[in-house]
C-alpha cells in the first residue's frame, strides 16, 4: 500500500483549492460561550461553495489529474455532498464528470448536481451495487473513481479547513467534528497533530451508526448495516483503509449524538446565529454540549460541517421536535 498521506498533503492541498474553495468565516456566540465556561470557535463549512467541505477534497483530487484524465473525465458514486462536489469541481476544471446517485435520491440532490454540469447514471439501491456501476464505467470509459472518502488527495483536501480554523484562532484545546467514512476526521487530524499537537481530537458518529466507535475500539474496521438515522452524510457502513488507521493514530476517542440532539442543535444554531445546518453538520457542537463540563476555560473548535438540508425537512425536523 501506499504510504499514509502526511501534513505536507494538506499544505499541499490548500494551495491548490485557493482561489477555488472560499476561506470559510469562523463564528462566535456569547451565549455558547457562558453556557460552557469555554471559548468555541465554528468553523462554517455550511457556507462553502456548494454547501459543505467536500467541495475541499473534491476539488482537489480532480486538480492532481493528468491532462490524460482530464480528457477522459471523472466518476463518482454519491446521494449527497460528494456529488455534488465532485460535479463542482469537474466543471471548474473543464473536466467531464459522471455521478452515480440512487433512483429515489432527493430530486433537489439530482437537479443540483445536474445543475453543475455533471452526468447523472441513477441505479435502484435495494437491486444494484453502486461501486460496481462505478468501476463498470471507469473500465469502459477509461474514467477516474473519486471515492468520498477513502482517498489521500480527498482526505488532504478535507484537512484544509480544521488548518485554516488554527491559522485564523490559534492552537486548539478540544476539536470535534463530524464522522462518516473518516475523511474529514482523518484530514483535520493531519492538520492539528502539526499546529497544535497536544489539540484532544474527537470524531462524532450518530448513535445509529456508531461503526467508527466500534472500530476505535476494537483496533479492526468494523462493518454495520446502514444505519437508520436524519444524519444522511454519515449513514456509512465503515471506515476506510486509509482513514482508519490515520485515525488510530491521531484521534482522540470517538463519540456519538443522538438525533434528538441534533435537531435542538440545528434549532439553535438557526435561531441563536443565524446559521442553517444540515443534521450530520451539527454532530459536532452536539457532542461538544455533551461534554461541556470537561471543556472549561478551554479553546473549542467544533467543525459545522455543512448545509444542504430541504427547507421543507427542516421545519418540519424542528416542528416535530416541538
Ligand atoms: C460527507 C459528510 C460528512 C462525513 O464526512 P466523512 O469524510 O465521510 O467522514 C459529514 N458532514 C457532511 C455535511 C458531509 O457531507
Amino acid at each position: 500500500m501506499n504510504p499514509l498521506p502526511t501534513y505536507a498533503d494538506v499544505v499541499a492541498a490548500s494551495e491548490r483549492i485557493q482561489g477555488h474553495a472560499h476561506k470559510t468565516p469562523v463564528l462566535t456566540s456569547r451565549t455558547v460561550d457562558e453556557q460552557f465556561g469555554a471559548q468555541v470557535f465554528f468553523k462554517c463549512e455550511n457556507l462553502q461553495r456548494m454547501g459543505a467541505f467536500k467541495f475541499r477534497g473534491g476539488f482537489n483530487a480532480l486538480a492532481k489529474f493528468t491532462p490524460e484524465q482530464r480528457r477522459l473525465g471523472v466518476v463518482a458514486f454519491s446521494s449527497g455532498n460528494h456529488a455534488q462536489a465532485i460535479a463542482l469541481s469537474a466543471r471548474i476544471l473543464g473536466i467531464p464528470a459522471t455521478i452515480v446517485m440512487p433512483k429515489d435520491a432527493p430530486a433537489a440532490k439530482v437537479a443540483a448536481t445536474k445543475g453543475y454540469g455533471g452526468t447523472v447514471v441513477l441505479y435502484d439501491r435495494y437491486t444494484e451495487d453502486r461501486e460496481q456501476i462505478g468501476r463498470e464505467l471507469a473500465d469502459k470509459h477509461g474514467l477516474t473513481l473519486i471515492p468520498p472518502y477513502d482517498h489521500a488527495d480527498v482526505l488532504a483536501g478535507q484537512g484544509t479547513a480544521a488548518k485554516e480554523l488554527v491559522e485564523e484562532v490559534g492552537p486548539l484545546d478540544a476539536f470535534f467534528a463530524p464522522l462518516g467514512g473518516g475523511g474529514l476526521l482523518s484530514g483535520s487530524a493531519l492538520a492539528l497533530r502539526a499546529l497544535a499537537p497536544d489539540c484532544s481530537i474527537y470524531g462524532v458518529e450518530p448513535e445509529a451508526g456508531n461503526d467508527g466507535q466500534q472500530s476505535f475500539r476494537k483496533g479492526a474496521i468494523v462493518n454495520i448495516e446502514v444505519p437508520k438515522t436524519i444524519a444522511d452524510g454519515a449513514q456509512t457502513q465503515h471506515l476506510g483503509a486509509i482513514t482508519f488507521p490515520l485515525i488510530q493514530r491521531d484521534v482522540t476517542d470517538i463519540l456519538t449524538a443522538s438525533d434528538a440532539e441534533l435537531v435542538d442543535c440545528m434549532g439553535f444554531l438557526a435561531s441563536r446565529m443565524k446559521l442553517v445546518v444540515e443534521p450530520t453538520g451539527c454532530l459536532g457542537f452536539a457532542a461538544a454540549r455533551r461534554m461541556k463540563g470537561e471543556l472549561k476555560g478551554r479553546k473549542v473548535g467544533v467543525l459545522l460541517s455543512g448545509g444542504n438540508v430541504d427547507m421543507a425537512r427542516f421545519a418540519s425536523l424542528l416542528a416535530a421536535a416541538g
